[in-house]
């Protein structure tokens, strides 16, 4: 079935803004033909979280707590809530979770799922047959039993700091036996445990708030993708991670809402923050939020931009509400300005 849809697209991988027609045959991007138009409507490509923990939707903002007392496993008032929920509970949250990413413009995420296979099979029963989100597991031993790893992507870990070096070790390798990713967080609280997390090898790092200069130089020389949050690290009082200096020294860095208990999983929201504590550069913001975090997730020849050949994950917003009325540099005004209630139609 073709469709053609009109209107101001961010098209390709410079997310150029141009006014012309798109063409779509059975969900594929067919043809971007610029042409004169007035366009009311802008087509942006949807966006690619990074990195989230959906599973702690049923403890949404907690007290101002030190990072440690809230998420450190396995006291952590996070994982004693968690304990005391219902698979019942957990799944349906999880569900609500993931129809907001929807509403809100996001098509693909990674997650960081606790639990071992029952949490696994947890967030796939939230998931249900919802084709309008592609979801990335990150899932963990429970007790040593790596049984998750056959029915997710990869492992997904706490900080190197949290656990034993020898079991991480073990991970480590039957992740990569089964040819599954493996991604963990360093650099949130402080910045010893990234020279480890460098070690390890593994296919991405999440947080780096705290990446000294010669973090960023070793990351950069292992060609190591990096997944920010900044929302979540403002809130733990962690800082801002030195995203601009990661860029410039050619590092890919995508974005994350990271814990639901903590943050939304409006990637508005996320792009607004980027934009106005840390980068300054609407282009870069918005590739964080969409095609970087293709590539960290390995979609990027179907997600992440508009360009023919792609899957059409497309977000359609308007100019005409209060909010975008008179709107004059489209990119800017949807990476400083734009927010769910902006957006008039997904495909
Ligand atoms: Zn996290």
């Amino acid at each position: 079935m073709e469709q053609t849809l009109q209107g101001t697209i961010i098209f390709g991988d410079d997310f150029e803004p141009i006014d012309g027609i798109l063409t779509i045959e059975d969900g594929i991007i067919k043809d971007i033909e610029e042409r004169k138009i007035t366009a009311d409507t802008i087509i942006a490509p949807c966006f690619v979280n990074a990195h989230t923990h959906i599973g702690d939707s049923v403890i949404k903002d907690p007290p101002y707590l030190p990072l440690e007392e809230l998420v450190r496993p396995p006291d952590g008032l996070k994982h004693r809530i968690l304990a005391q929920t219902s698979y019942q509970d957990l799944v349906s949250s999880m569900r609500a979770t993931m129809q907001d990413m929807i509403k809100t413009g996001t098509c693909a995420f990674a997650d960081f799922r606790e639990g071992g296979l029952e949490g696994v099979k947890a967030l796939r029963d939230a998931l249900g047959s919802e084709n309008k989100l592609k979801a990335h597991i990150f899932g963990r031993p429970s007790d040593k039993d790596m049984s998750y790893l056959d029915s997710c992507d990869g492992t997904g870990l706490s900080s190197t700091n949290d656990l034993d070096a020898g079991l991480i070790e073990v991970i480590v390798r039957k992740t990569k036996e089964k040819k599954k990713k493996f991604a963990l967080h360093a650099g949130e609280k402080d910045p010893s445990d990234i020279p480890a997390a460098l070690e390890l090898g593994a296919d991405f790092l999440i947080h780096l708030t705290h990446a000294g200069k010669k973090d960023i130089m070793a990351l950069s020389d292992a060609n190591m993708p990096v997944v920010v949050c900044l929302r979540s690290n403002l809130l733990t009082g962690s800082g801002l991670p030195p995203v601009r200096k990661m860029l410039e020294e050619g590092i890919l860095v995508a974005a994350g809402t990271d814990n639901v208990m903590l943050n939304s999983v409006n990637m508005f929201s996320e792009m607004e923050f980027l934009a106005k504590t840390n980068i300054y550069d609407d282009r870069q913001v918005f590739m964080l939020c969409t095609l970087n975090g293709a590539k960290v997730l390995g979609i990027e020849k179907e997600s992440g931009s508009i360009k023919k050949g792609k899957k059409a994950r497309l977000m359609f917003l308007t100019k005409k509400s209060n909010n975008m009325q008179g709107i004059r540099n489209t990119l800017g005004s949807i990476v400083r300005r734009a927010r769910p209630d902006d957006i008039i139609g997904l495909i």
